[in-house]
């Protein structure tokens, strides 16, 4: 028996969410690999092993998850939002390129989910409608100044930002020090957004000026998301503002 190897993202949180393709992938795995709450967010199914781990070690999950499709089992490597950001796809080809040569030989299959920042912005009408990018606050992979100077280079290329893990316990102050780096380049009104548990039961999602925006309104749950100085409000009477950012960008507001 040949293994296979799925890594699926199983959206932001709502079922409706999660794409069927990842459904059919969960139907027929013979384990689940990943994060505790991830691997509880698939439904129980007799005889499926499940391998939920609690540790934060991401390579040593991909590295079980390879282990057991080269055994031959049907694995499915589950992430949050989409596999591919922030997430567990790079880890397991991390593993592959620097593990068993057996493993280039797997037969593995990535399964797109639908990103934090896409749920969000759906919510909100348009928040990534232009030139965007998407940058995590954690400095568990990369340097902290490095961060502030991709935080720096995105403000001041116009881009919209969706924030990924803005802040954890170890690290309160990354978020304050991050809207520091992005007051001193773009407009005091400039929206930001926190979007917290979107498609969940608790979503929370409050959009404010970066001026006033308040890190400890933030936690692991939230996604930050900065417009340019393009993106705009649209006011609606006894209802949250759409927020959208239009097709087109002039040089100026850059
Ligand atoms: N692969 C995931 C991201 C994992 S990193 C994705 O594509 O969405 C974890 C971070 O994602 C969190 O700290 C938070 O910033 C964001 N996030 C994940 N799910 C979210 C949700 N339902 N609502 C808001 N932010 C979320």
């Amino acid at each position: 028996m040949s293994g296979k190897l799925w890594i699926v993202g199983l959206g932001p949180g709502d079922a409706a969410m999660q794409t069927p393709q990842a459904t059919a992938a969960l139907a027929q795995a013979t384990d689940l690999v990943g994060y505790f709450p991830y691997v509880d967010r698939v439904p129980q199914k007799p005889g499926q092993v499940r391998h939920a781990s609690d540790n934060r070690e991401e390579l040593d999950r991909a590295r079980l998850a390879l282990t057991l499709a080269a055994q031959g089992r049907a694995v499915a490597v589950v992430s949050s939002g989409d596999a591919g950001v922030f997430a567990m796809a790079s880890a397991v080809f991390e593993a592959i390129d620097k593990g068993e040569p057996a493993w280039r030989a797997l037969d593995v299959e990535v399964v797109a989910g639908i990103s934090a920042m896409f749920a969000a912005a759906a919510r909100l009408g348009a928040f990534l409608g232009h030139d965007f990018c998407a940058i995590s606050l954690s400095d568990n992979l990369k340097p902290w100044p490095l961060v502030l100077r991709r935080l720096r280079a995105a403000a001041e290329a116009g881009l919209v930002m969706a924030l990924y893990n803005p802040l954890s316990r170890a690290r309160p102050w990354h978020l304050a020090e991050a809207f520091g780096v992005l007051r001193e380049i773009l407009p005091p009104a400039a929206p930001v957004v926190f979007a917290t548990a979107v498609s969940r039961p608790d979503e929370k999602i409050d959009i404010v000026e970066l001026a006033a925006a308040d890190p400890a309104r933030a936690d692991m749950r939230t996604l930050v998301m900065v417009g340019s100085a393009a993106t705009r409000l649209i006011a609606r009477p006894g209802q949250r503002p759409w927020v959208y950012t239009p097709r087109f960008a002039e040089e100026a507001s850059s």
